[in-house]
């Protein structure tokens, strides 16, 4: 039997245009860059707009030029995810037919006074479960997340993540009560659809990814491998002196800025500091190497980690 071949690596960049590219998202876009172009994969580019109350008009466009001024290179045109509206509905229907998603009549304040604690806020009670408030005006969707078994998965920098969505969540909004979609399935729906393979993203996102697995799972997608990158700590994180923090993504010097992205990667200096942006892609495509970076996620612990 001929050895199987492996799959070609596929990438990508998820940015939402609620503002300029700032030194977080910076990291992102270098992490998955580099990860990307050192397995002589493809870096895909897709536009998280599908929150226009949290979009600053022009941001979308900025951003994508400040990354061509940093020489990062896509490959392909870029996805709008305002283009892709009529899919995710459909996906939603689709779920609800295979009773995996339910209507959600409950206001904010009713599912708070439940009390239900989760990790990331309040739980929701369930309580449309069986179409108890469903006669109500501006639905949202939920997912009905009972599954059978927890959601485990490898990370590649944080390891072990082991999750029983249910408890730690519970069944979450996929379409809210204005209509608009939820990250969590477009990004799901999205992931599939340009046939992403390595998900490499802020560890924000870790607490988001079992999620995303059981929507893989309750629409028979394949399940990419996540590695989730550092966060680089707000104001009052403190970890980066304020000098670091403050570090401007600016157009005009974007050098400084990626060395300091790079070192934060926890990639070592380079032996001779690259002079130009070339160089700098140059050296810094040949000494990549993602077991070096190291894993801190504020969203820990979900229900088991290690
Ligand atoms: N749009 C998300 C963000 O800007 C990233 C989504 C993802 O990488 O899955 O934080």
């Amino acid at each position: 039997m001929s050895p199987q071949k492996e799959q070609p690596y596929i990438g990508r960049f998820a940015p939402s245009p609620s503002g300029p590219l700032h030194f977080g998202s910076l990291v992102a876009a270098l992490g998955s860059y580099l990860d990307a172009r050192c397995n002589n994969g493809q870096w895909l580019m897709r536009m998280e707009d599908i929150d226009p109350p949290r979009e600053k008009p022009g941001a979308a466009d900025d951003i994508l030029r400040t990354l061509e001024a940093f020489g990062f290179e896509w490959d392909g045109e870029v996805l709008y995810q305002s283009s892709r509206q009529a899919v995710y509905l459909e996906t939603i229907y689709r779920l609800m037919a295979d009773d995996h998603a339910y209507d959600c009549g409950c206001s904010r304040r009713e599912v708070a006074e439940a009390e239900l604690e989760g990790i990331e806020g309040t739980r929701y009670p369930g309580t449309c479960r069986t179409g108890a408030q469903a006669d109500r005006e501006n639905l949202a969707v939920r997912l009905h997340t009972d599954h059978p078994t927890p959601i485990a998965f490898k990370d590649r920098i944080c390891g072990h993540v082991r999750q029983v969505v249910e408890d730690d969540i519970g069944d979450f909004i996929i379409r809210r009560s204005d209509g608009l979609f939820a990250y969590q399935l477009a990004a799901v729906v999205d992931d599939a659809y340009q046939g992403i393979n390595q998900v490499v993203r802020g560890a924000d996102l870790l607490i988001s990814t079992p999620r995303q697995i059981l929507l893989q799972h309750f629409l028979d997608l394949p399940t990419p491998t996540y590695a989730h990158l550092p966060l680089v700590p707000d104001e009052e994180g403190r970890k980066l002196s304020k000098q670091f923090a403050a570090l401007p993504v600016s157009r005009e010097r974007p050098l400084p800025a990626l060395l300091e992205a790079y070192k934060f990667l926890g990639q070592p200096a380079f032996s001779q500091s690259p002079g130009s942006l070339q160089e700098f892609w140059e050296q810094a495509t040949a000494c990549w190497n993602s077991d070096r970076v190291p894993c801190n996620s504020r969203h820990t612990p979900l229900s088991e980690q290690g």
